[in-house]
């Protein structure tokens, strides 16, 4: 499936040489794309600002992924350095829970956040698309990847961390390496790790693609599909790339309880995944009302701030007792050695 973007200039409003009319146009472009592609754009001034912006910002993307790369690596940054500090990044935890025997978290994925020094604490909508297309992505999911794989190794061996990973990051031929490497290192069992994609990363129908997410099940790991329902839900999706799970989309979620359809989606999604075994999580859930009407409806697992909101991971409560069984010191994300 192939689709496109258009960004378009005028001359002579915009300039008079070819470089700048084709900036121009590429702003415009990236406009339209991030207007949800399959769109075309006219080139404003006011679009301009934007970009400026969006480059300051991947720079600063980029210093603090230089910095955490080094801290961890190695020795301390130089102390007298004159660097200007654009804060770090963060992993935050928001549980699953089982939606049978009691609620019990059944695991957590991990979300990521950039407290940044000057803007204050950022999410993901913000920076994750700078990241996608200033190239950062690769640095920025594996260091999550990282974090969330030597967090999960204290908590209990029956709970799992699901990390998201970009389509760009799949298109690496020898991702599936990379993962086991960052797997081995910290020492989670790779059954123990769930990777979240969306039905984007899959409509390439990319061979690569497929052979990548065969590797990682192949050794265990986990492969579900995120926000199942708005995109393309290709049922032959479900089919080839044997997923383990399916997280249903809030937006789903928020229908219930009113007159549109949200109970008989999820009902259809909920039956047709069981009949292939696969697991499913709604998420989004937001109140009791939707909690019991959802495990009414069949799903496996529940996730959303009426259990809880994504949290830092010393706040995340309920995996505590297994650390300090084990004897081991809670530790702040990113203040591991
Ligand atoms: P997502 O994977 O669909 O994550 C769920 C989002 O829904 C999270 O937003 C979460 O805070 C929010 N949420 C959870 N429960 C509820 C609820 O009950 N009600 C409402 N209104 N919202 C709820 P967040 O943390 O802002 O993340 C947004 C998106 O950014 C994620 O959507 C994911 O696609 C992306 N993202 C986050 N971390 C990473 C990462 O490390 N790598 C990549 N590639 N993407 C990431
Ligand atoms: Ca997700
Ligand atoms: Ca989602």
């Amino acid at each position: 499936r192939v689709g496109g973007s258009i960004g378009v200039t005028v001359v002579p409003d915009a300039g008079r040489n070819a470089d700048d009319i084709m900036r121009y146009a590429d702003v415009a472009l990236y406009e339209a794309k991030m207007g949800g592609r399959g769109q075309w754009r006219l080139y404003s001034p006011s679009m301009d600002g934007g970009r400026n912006a969006r480059d300051i910002l991947k720079n600063e993307l980029r210093e603090v992924l230089a910095k955490g790369a080094a801290s961890s690596a190695g020795p301390p940054s130089d102390p007298i350095a004159t660097k200007p500090d654009f804060g770090s990044l963060e992993v935050y935890y928001q549980t699953v829970h089982r939606a049978e025997g009691g609620y019990a978290a059944s695991g957590a994925e991990a979300l990521v956040r950039w407290r940044h020094s000057q803007r204050g604490l950022l999410t993901p909508a913000s920076f994750i698309p700078v990241a996608e297309e200033g190239g950062l992505i690769d640095a920025l999911g594996f260091w999550v990847l990282r974090e969330a794989c030597r967090a999960a190794c204290k908590w209990p061996d029956d709970t799992f961390v699901a990390v998201n990973v970009s389509p760009a990051q799949l298109r690496r031929p020898n991702f599936a390496e990379e993962v086991f490497a960052v797997l081995e290192e910290s020492g989670l069992p790779p059954s123990r790790l769930e990777l979240e994609l969306t039905e984007s990363s899959l409509i390439e129908d990319n061979s690569d693609v497929y052979s990548v997410l065969k590797s990682l099940r192949s050794r265990g790991v986990q492969i579900s599909l995120d926000d199942f329902g708005t995109g393309f839900s290709c049922l032959s999706h479900l089919m080839r790339f044997d997923i383990d799970r399916i997280k249903i989309d809030r937006s789903f979620v928020s229908l219930l309880g009113t007159k549109a359809n949200g109970a008989a989606i999820i009902g259809a999604i909920v039956a047709l995944s069981r009949n292939l075994g696969i697991s499913t999580t709604a998420e989004g859930v937001e109140t009791e009302y939707q909690r019991d009407f959802l495990a009414a409806l069949g799903c496996t697992d529940l996730q959303g701030y009426f259990f809880s909101k994504p949290v830092p991971l010393r706040e995340l409560g309920c995996f505590r007792e297994a650390e300090s069984a084990a004897g081991l010191l809670t530790t702040a994300s990113g203040a591991v050695a």
